[in-house]
């Protein structure tokens, strides 16, 4: 992991969660084998799971590197899962939805529904209209970690953990949920 990553169009190092090349500009060149990976998601919110440090609202941050997650707690220690113990990661969602017409909680198909009120809740708290919903999901044999990102739609983030995903052998086909709350 020591070799860094290269701008593709004018040569020069680029850190490894920087998305475009400070000198030139151009996007920085897809993640490849080997080379420093880095995807800090902020502003993460804990909805539900089994045997995970924290609870339901929480603010987290979930930080992707190519053998590791990272859960960041501001209030407790932070978890480091091994990519090696996840038996899965799901990414999920309705993507953009629009609030105060009332949301009742459904279409998060088997979550189930005490996540569907914990996010119901969750929305209607919010004061914009539009916001992205995107459920992201850590699961080992043995325990999960629901959580809920507002950064990206589910697809959109798909693609953006794909060095992750992919090297882990936990690529998975990006379902997107498209409801009619929008
Ligand atoms: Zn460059």
């Amino acid at each position: 992991m020591s070799e860094p990553v290269r701008c593709w169009s004018c040569g020069a190092p680029i850190e490894s969660e920087y998305q475009r090349c400070p000198k030139c500009n151009e996007a920085a060149p897809l993640a490849q084998r080997g080379r420093p990976w880095k995807r800090r998601l902020f502003q993460c919110n804990i909805l539900g799971g089994f045997d995970f440090s924290g609870g339901p609202g929480e603010d987290v941050e979930l930080v992707f590197e190519l053998d590791k997650v990272t859960v960041v707690h501001w209030k407790c220690d932070d978890e480091v899962i091994p990519a090696e113990q996840l038996s899965a990661v799901d990414i999920y969602g309705p993507g953009a939805v629009t609030t105060g017409g009332g949301f009742i909680g459904g279409g998060f198909g088997v979550v189930g529904a005490a996540v569907g009120i914990a996010i119901a809740t969750a929305l209607n708290a919010l004061t914009t209209k539009t916001s992205l919903v995107t459920f992201i999901r850590l699961a080992e044999p043995q325990r999960e970690l629901f959580v809920h990102y507002g950064i990206l739609e589910p697809g959109a983030l798909r693609v953006e953990l794909s060095p992750f995903l992919s090297s882990n052998r936990l690529t998975q086909a990006p379902h997107i949920q498209r409801d009619s709350h929008a």
